[in-house]
């Protein structure tokens, strides 16, 4: 008897996969490194389906049907191309290598190009859900050929969250497209997330409210239009009262880590020239949340000018609530902009609805929003900016006024909140058919010789500002 799939790397996100394939009904060929992680899979949950454990490669290898599909599981980076090589001289044409872990989308190109050289055939999966996604369904993103994809299917279609009867995994497109388009997951990601802080923020410095009033707001946010699992775990992180009697959250370090994938999402939109400001910012915040030394010094040189808590009603949660939300709609509009270009620029052809079909469950974002912007994508395909559709719209232009009040207000009082407000500055950038760019092409002609255009005449100018001052066209 051989197993089904096999699962190497065995962490935590390995592990519950591995459960997750095996509690379906599939046989499951483990492995690990250190084999101390395989055993104890096993011992604390072999009884859960059929698994297949080795401590050698070659044995691993030899348990899986061909062509066998392996999920590799390994810390991204150095460790997937070592891992790789060392499957190599075990496996047979046609064996599926899946790399289901954050790695960077360029490093999968690349080992996508290096195993079909090879007449292997190579998966980047994009994974979301964290350790509880994994084991009970994960939202997932595969991105290879798609008759390598047809192979595995079966599987990984059961082991995906379902919504609405459907699975939160589809084909993505060629080469690094699953793990691109997981990391702009990611960085929608910490675009949300961000805005929940900002919106925390505002409601305990602006209002003096407590963790557990705020908590409660966002439970009663959860149940409307901004229902999702982040606002849903924001109202349980703040409820949270721990030994002390006291809040949690009030105890935790105000300095946020990151593995990288919001970096990515940032850089990425740098090299194809879009403006995704929310989850740059949101990227920058960490940033500066980190230099906790730093900001406490500058404190004391900068002292900030004591905050007057102000009274709050409905009206003013309904404010928060509102920027909150239209910054949200920017934020992702930005992130499907940026899947769009990148599809056209690297040839992946992404189904921009089928995109956000699979992330209505199992990952981080999920959210009833989603449906919003399948649909979106579903009625012509072409939406050119999200912004743009019905829904979008009649939902920024009722939240602009309260958007643009909680900007002024948060700004008024010190208190930062870049990702509302660089969404506001992106919205107020975009419906603006003359900016003042008109002026940073006269600065760049000045001292470039750049060029520019004019509105009432065709070509490219120069004025010989420093010389004559004439103006000369320099091209048709
Ligand atoms: P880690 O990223 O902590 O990686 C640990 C695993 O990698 C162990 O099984 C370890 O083996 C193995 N490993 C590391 N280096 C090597 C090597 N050189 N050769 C062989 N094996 C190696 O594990 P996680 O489970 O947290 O994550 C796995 C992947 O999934 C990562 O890419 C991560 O970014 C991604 N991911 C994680 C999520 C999460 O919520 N944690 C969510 C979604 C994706 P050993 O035990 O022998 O040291």
């Amino acid at each position: 008897e051989l197993a089904d799939i096999g699962v190497m790397g065995l962490a935590v996100m390995g592990a519950n996969l591995a459960r997750n394939a095996a509690r379906k009904g599939f046989g499951v060929a483990v492995y690990n490194r250190h084999g101390g992680r395989t055993d104890e899979l096993i011992e604390n949950y072999g009884t859960e389906g059929r698994f297949f454990p080795s401590k050698q490669v070659a044995d691993f290898v030899a348990s899986i049907a061909r062509p066998r599909p392996i999920i590799i599981m390994v810390k991204a980076g150095k460790p997937v191309d070592e891992v790789i090589e060392e499957l190599i001289p075990h496996l047979d044409e046609g064996d599926i290598i899946i790399d289901g872990g954050n790695s960077l989308f360029t490093d999968t190109n690349r080992r996508f190009h290096y195993l079909t050289e090879k007449k292997l055939r190579f998966i980047g999966m994009g994974v979301s859900g964290g350790e509880e996604g994994a084991l009970e369904g994960p939202s997932m993103m595969p991105g290879g050929t798609r008759e390598a994809y047809a192979r595995i299917e079966p599987i990984v279609t059961r082991m995906a969250a379902q919504v609405d009867g459907e699975p939160c995994c589809t084909y993505i497109g060629t080469e690094g497209s699953g793990h691109f388009v997981k990391m702009v997951h990611n960085g929608i990601e910490y675009a949300d997330m961000q805005l929940i802080t900002e919106a925390y923020d505002l409601f305990k410095t602006v209002y003096g409210l407590d963790a557990g009033t705020i908590s409660k707001i966002f439970a009663d946010w959860n149940t409307g239009e901004l229902n999702s699992y982040l606002i849903e775990i924001t109202a349980a992180v703040l409820a949270k009262v721990d030994d002390t009697g006291k809040p949690l959250v009030d105890s935790i370090v105000d300095e946020a880590e990151q593995k990288g994938t919001g970096r990515w999402t940032a850089q990425s939109a740098l090299d194809l020239g879009i403006p995704l400001t929310s989850i740059t910012e949101a990227v920058f915040a960490r940033a500066l949340s980190a230099r906790r030394s730093a900001r406490a010094e500058a404190e004391k040189l900068l002292p900030h000018p004591a905050v007057a808590t102000l009274p709050i009603g409905q009206a003013e949660i309904d404010a928060i609530r509102d920027a909150l939300y239209a910054s949200k709609i920017v934020a992702y509009a930005q992130g499907f902009e940026q899947l769009t270009v990148a599809s056209q620029q690297y040839g992946w052809d992404l189904k921009l609805d089928e995109l956000a079909t699979i992330w209505r469950g199992g990952c981080i974002i999920r959210a009833r929003f989603l449906n919003r912007i399948r649909e979106a994508y579903k009625s012509g395909g072409g939406a050119a900016n999200l912004i743009l559709e019905d829904y979008f719209r009649d939902a920024v232009l009722k939240a602009e006024p309260a958007w643009r009040k909680v900007v002024a207000l948060a700004v008024e009082k010190g208190i930062p909140v870049p990702a509302f407000a660089s969404s506001l500055a992106y919205y107020d950038g975009l419906r603006r058919a003359r900016g003042p760019a008109n002026l940073l092409q006269g600065l760049r002609d000045y001292f470039g010789a750049h060029t520019y255009a004019r509105l009432d005449k065709s070509g490219k100018f120069h004025t010989r500002w420093s010389q004559d001052g004439a103006e000369v066209q320099v091209s048709q």
